[in-house]
């Protein structure tokens, strides 16, 4: 490929590559910028230029970039075997020894795994499956799952339904009969009614309102709720102290099952390997996995079942027979093989203990940012932590959102060789969990004078 010039690649980019979450307005103009390689925690672009990776490419690279040992686990599998269906009764190797490892590192009776390609089709399945084990137990009306506003699941057209986030709604039609949702947990910006209450009783409000939407919609046509542990791109919002457990107990009173969308969470990102029993104390009864199972170097999705929903789903059925749900890649060879690896290196390298030891120095750095006129909120958790930019503080008033002010503070990080991710006017971080503290203070450094400038040329500082 290095045939290419830089300009090239940036044309054939620009005219054929339909980004994801791209605004064409600006894209037309500016194009992209061209990652082409990628070491431990940072990027370099076709210029050059390198960048510390803050955001470990989309909260993923957990283990750190351009590890050898990963090449090598991916190449051995290509050679000894790259791909063969999993239908029926054929599997291969690297899926069914990384089913028993996820089944080991999964709480409570969470012991049975289905393979996808990614965080959506995760959640696809999961909703699927709770369909599909409620109508085996002939409660054919359970359908409506309940999700969170700012949630987000994935976009495909179920986990586009499911996330909860209004601006990605536009323009698109959604499967509007089969979502609810409730008010996100979201400390910083309370619903009408909630602002003046302690955080205990702002949990009880919470809950309160899951327990009357049940209620209002009936138990019986209600399946699921779907949570993430944080919620990652929404604006990093973590919930009251107490918040899961209680969600959770609501759901078994009402015969629902708690989905944990754990995309972002599990792999260590805040210190565990999953964060839903370790840190929130609830076991829910599916769990869904990507990103940082294989560290983004192939795709792979998990969705973990508990032993009660396996062996609904699994009793063999008297009509159709089959459990007709799967993917050409479900189990792909490479990518088991990729997260083995990936996992073993994590547990080699102790990482979730790094993460416990560095990721609150990481947070306390980003409390700091909190000095600045325009910080109104530091919020999250270890290596997953969200900044929220207003006009004014003690009003929490948002800037208008042509102002761009997000995406003003990235591009001082981009020209200050750092890079941070702006969700609107929450900048967000996620770096590799090998990042050090020297690194983190760099990361810093370069937040706080971007930040700081951006301040300047407001007339605010
Ligand atoms: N769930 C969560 C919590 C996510 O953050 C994401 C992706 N950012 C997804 C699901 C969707 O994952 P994917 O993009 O791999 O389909």
């Amino acid at each position: 490929m290095s045939e290419f010039t830089h300009t090239e690649f940036f044309e054939m980019d620009k005219q054929h590559f339909i980004h994801p979450y791209t605004d064409f307005s600006t894209f037309q103009d500016e194009g992209s910028q061209v990652i082409s390689h990628s070491e431990g925690v940072y990027v370099t672009d076709t210029e050059g230029k390198p960048y510390l990776d803050g955001i470990a490419g989309l909260w993923c690279v957990n283990i750190g970039h351009g590890r050898r040992e990963m090449a090598e686990a991916i190449s051995n599998q290509v050679t000894t075997m790259e791909y063969y269906n999993p239908f029926g009764h054929s599997t291969n190797k690297p899926a069914a020894q990384l089913a028993a490892k996820l089944a080991e590192l999964s709480p409570g009776n969470l012991n049975h795994v289905f393979y996808g390609c990614g965080g959506s089709v995760a959640n696809d399945t999961a909703v699927r499956l709770a369909h599909y084990y409620f109508n085996m137990k002939g409660l054919h009306s359970k359908k409506k799952i309940i999700s969170r506003c700012d949630g987000y699941h994935g976009s495909t057209y179920l986990a586009a339904a499911l996330t909860g986030i209004q601006g990605t709604k536009y323009g698109f039609d959604a499967a509007d009969n089969l979502v609810e949702y409730i008010s996100a947990a979201n400390m910083y910006r309370r619903p009408v009614g909630a602002e003046d209450l302690t955080e205990a009783q702002y949990c009880d409000f919470l809950i309160d309102e899951f327990e009357n939407h049940i209620l209002q919609l009936g138990p019986d046509n209600v399946a699921a709720f779907i949570a993430e542990p944080i919620m990652g791109a929404g604006g990093v919002l973590v919930a009251p102290a107490g918040y899961h457990k209680r969600m959770y107990d609501t759901c078994k009173k009402y015969d629902m099952l708690f989905i944990a969308d754990e995309v972002v969470t599990a792999f260590g990102r805040l210190g565990a390997m999953v964060a839903s029993e370790e840190l929130y104390g609830y076991t829910p009864d599916m769990l869904c996995m990507a990103k940082g199972l294989t560290s983004g170097y192939i795709p792979l999705g998990a969705t973990m079942l508990s032993d009660e929903i396996y062996q609904v789903i699994s009793k063999p059925q008297c009509e159709g027979g089959l459990l007709s749900h799967g993917f050409t890649y479900s189990g792909h060879p490479v990518a088991c093989a990729a997260a083995l690896k990936n996992i073993e290196i994590m547990e080699q390298e102790k990482l979730c203990e790094h993460v416990q030891e560095v990721g609150p120095y990481f947070f306390e750095q980003a409390q700091k940012l909190a000095d600045l006129p325009i910080v109104g909120d530091v919020r999250g958790s270890h290596f997953m932590v969200g900044i929220e930019l207003v006009s004014n503080k003690a009003e929490k008033s948002r800037f208008p959102v042509t102002a761009g002010i997000g995406q003003r503070v990235f591009k001082h990080c981009q020209e200050r060789g750092v890079i941070v991710r702006p969700v609107g006017d929450v900048i967000v971080l996620s770096p590799p969990l090998v990042m050090t503290r020297d690194q983190t203070d760099i990361l810093f450094n370069a937040l706080y004078e971007s930040i700081a400038a951006v301040t300047q040329e407001l007339g605010l500082g």
